[in-house]
């Protein structure tokens, strides 16, 4: 069993036999497989099992694995330009890509999404000249120190470090209001409303499970952020190009100031970056006086496997998110059904292609209705799924995602599992 061993030798050598939290499968009775390829819809592990992958690497992979386009660029690519940390055509290519079809004036590339969001909330405090930050329970922005915030329950203005190693002055910036509560978000305004740099915001919730805010919330959110001159970020590293092509800001129809992308825009590879209006993106350095750099960013593997993402998307996109959606549809119509025959509470929550199963009776629209879901029962679902050759998320707090190269029968197959273990 190599699975079993690389695994467990892995343990000895990096913590949790793993280079990032969830992937470890903590509170499952099962050990993560160990990957070796994929292709499409599929993936395959270290023991030759196939998957149908519904995680797709927790959101990049939206045109299924090794898509021969996006490989094909990252080959050609990396024949004749591995890194230069100096300009490129490639990395002009993919920003006026992303900025004219996303209507946004000016961005710039990092390396994952926790550097976009930390970047974009520094360069709201740098514009506004203002230091608090408003956030979500529930909303995970990346592993800096200011997002890693748990409120307690009532007590919104005193932040608690959600993680040990965050000194509590690197927090008592950062204010936490509830998802889909205007209230929460209105009483802070009022108190420190001349101090508030910017609001953050999921706005179609990823990582609570899905939990798409709603319309109303963020309109108002939206006139909040102007008229206490704040800036408003909408985090799409997970939304954008995934739940429409403009990601949440399609959907909605309402514009924040900046906004931030990752996952799909470097096509599978490390790549996140944020953007928005050019008075405020102007004020980041050599040109304005907010710093942020970076040796890999712009990385022309990166640029060229991100355009061939986009590319790929954008030549048909009404086609390929129609696709989408009507996969996602099949998905949640089917699981509702096959809960409903075994008489099993679940509520679905869905944008598009990603979409949440919570085992309870009741809606999900705040972390505190999350909460109260039955995880154990969700982990119980995913260990089974992920036994019988679904690979889904092991954690209720995560989405799941469907690719291109899904099809009906994977849809059907799944529904014959979960009828099975139902
Ligand atoms: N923002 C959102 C909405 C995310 O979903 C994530 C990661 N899942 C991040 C930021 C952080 O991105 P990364 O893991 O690439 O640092």
């Amino acid at each position: 069993m190599r699975n079993e061993s690389i695994f467990n030798e892995s343990q000895k050598y990096m913590p949790g036999g793993v280079n990032s939290p969830v992937r470890a499968f903590r509170g499952l009775n099962i050990n993560p497989p160990v990957f070796k390829s994929g292709k499409g819809q599929y993936i395959y592990d270290e023991d030759g099992k196939r998957y149908i992958d519904y995680v797709g690497a927790w959101g990049p992979m939206i045109l299924g694995h090794c898509d021969e386009d996006v490989v094909k660029a990252i080959e050609e690519t990396s024949r004749n330009a591995i890194a230069f940390g100096a300009p490129t055509e490639l990395e002009l290519n993919l920003a006026k890509l992303i900025c004219e079809t996303t209507d946004i004036d000016m961005i710039r590339f990092v390396n994952s999404g926790t550097e976009a969001t930390m970047s974009a909330v520094k360069l709201a405090r740098g514009f506004t000249g203002k230091n608090k930050i408003i956030k979500f329970s529930g909303c995970y922005h990346g592993h800096y120190d200011g997002f890693l915030v748990s409120a307690g329950s009532g007590v919104m203005t005193h932040s608690i470090p959600g993680s040990a190693g965050i000194p509590v002055d690197s927090v008592k910036n950062t204010l936490i209001a509830d998802y889909n509560d205007i209230e929460s978000v209105r009483k802070l305004f009022e108190e420190y409303g001349d101090d508030i740099a910017a609001v953050l915001i999921e706005p179609i919730a990823g990582n609570m499970g899905v939990v798409p805010a709603k319309k109303d919330f963020l309109e108002e959110l939206r006139v909040l952020c102007t008229n206490y001159e704040s800036l408003l970020i909408f985090d799409e590293v997970m939304t954008g190009f995934r739940v429409a092509y403009k990601g949440a800001r399609e959907i909605y129809g309402i514009e924040p100031d900046l906004v931030t992308y990752g996952k799909i825009i470097g096509g599978g590879l490390p790549c996140g970056a944020y953007g928005g209006k050019r008075e405020i993106m102007e004020y980041l350095s050599p040109i304005g006086p907010v710093y942020q750099a970076g040796t890999m960013s712009g990385n022309p593997i990166v640029m060229a496997a991100g355009l061939a993402t986009l590319n790929k998307i954008y030549e048909n996109k009404d086609v390929f998110y129609t696709k989408l959606e009507g996969l996602g549809k099949t998905l949640e119509s089917k699981m509702m059904e096959a809960a409903n025959k075994r008489g099993i509470n679940i509520t679905i929550n869905r944008c598009g292609s990603m979409l949440t199963a919570f085992f309870t009776d009741r809606k999900v629209e705040n972390y505190h209705d999350a909460k109260q879901c039955d995880v154990n029962l969700y982990s119980k679902f995913a260990e089974n799924m992920i036994l019988n050759g679904h690979y889904v998320s092991p954690s209720q707090f995560e989405a799941l995602f469907l690719s291109i190269r899904h099809r009906e029968e994977d849809i059907e197959e799944f529904i014959e599992t979960i009828e099975k273990i139902f």
